[in-house]
């Protein structure tokens, strides 16, 4: 069987120009060009899904707090919230949903962001984004400037890594998972356990779609719908506890916190 090699982050592509983060004279220029475009004969400030990117939500947003649009706050939060989404139901359709570009590394700009407008609604799935990448992009200095969030990556991975490693022993010993009517798809499903058991990374959230698009035809059609749903139930128990391993309440009162923001 050849070897699962393609790790996919959960931002990936191309990488975000250094100077992403804006300096004071960048973003007054950027803002004045926000503001020059929001006329009616020219092009607007749309919400979703009209495309944007993290560059000009981010200056809507100082917009909006230094002269308290809340107008302008809002639609820079949906598109925020269209990236980093607080459901999995939204998680599994952000690639078709999302409006701010999947570069590879947004997390790390995005997490100084929420941080920044105190949005922590926004964190698990930033955070959950951040420890699909390698552990390295979490402890060198150059990514992730604030101290606590490397804490709290570091921390939250752990705990990540284990409930992983725990589904994955669980599809590998449970009989609904490893019957197979035709009996030749039991070493397959091993195997896939196995890989999501030494991964090094977090990866479960889009396990099923990432192995069976590496291995499309090696599950028959019963194994691949079992296993569909495995992967479903477990990613449903690691998206409740996101906001608990990353260090918060639960999903409901972020979103009270969301509601009054
Ligand atoms: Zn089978």
């Amino acid at each position: 069987m050849p070897h699962y090699r393609t790790r996919r982050f959960s931002e990936r592509s191309h990488f975000l120009p250094k100077s992403n983060i804006l300096s004071k004279v960048g973003c007054y220029h950027h803002i004045l060009s926000i503001q020059q475009i929001s006329t009616p004969t020219f092009s607007f400030f749309e919400p979703p899904p009209t495309p944007t990117d993290l560059q000009t939500v981010e200056s809507v947003l100082r917009l909006s707090r230094k002269y308290d649009v809340p107008y302008f706050k809002s639609r820079a939060l949906s598109h925020l919230n269209s990236a980093f989404p607080m459901t999995l139901d939204g998680w599994n359709h952000r690639d078709q949903n999302r409006t701010i570009p999947a570069l590879d590394l947004t997390p790390f700009t995005v997490v100084q962001t929420a941080r920044e407008f105190d949005l922590d609604w926004l964190l698990p799935s930033i955070l959950y984004c951040i420890c699909s990448h390698p552990i390295e992009r979490t402890l060198g200095p150059s990514l992730i400037h604030d101290e606590e969030v490397r804490q709290i990556c570091i921390i939250g991975r752990q705990k990540l890594l284990l409930m992983q490693a725990k589904e994955a022993l669980h599809m590998s010993t449970n009989p609904v998972v490893m019957s197979c009517p035709g009996g030749r798809c039991a070493s397959t499903l091993r195997y896939f356990a196995n890989v999501l058991c030494g991964l090094e990374s977090v990866g479960l959230l889009n396990y099923f779609d990432d192995i069976t698009s590496d291995f499309p035809d090696n599950l028959c059609q019963s194994c691949k719908a079992n296993f569909r749903e495995t992967c479903a139930v477990a990613c449903q128990k690691m998206w409740n506890e996101l906001p608990t391993v990353f260090g918060f309440s639960s999903w409901e009162n972020l979103e009270k916190k969301k509601l009054s923001y």
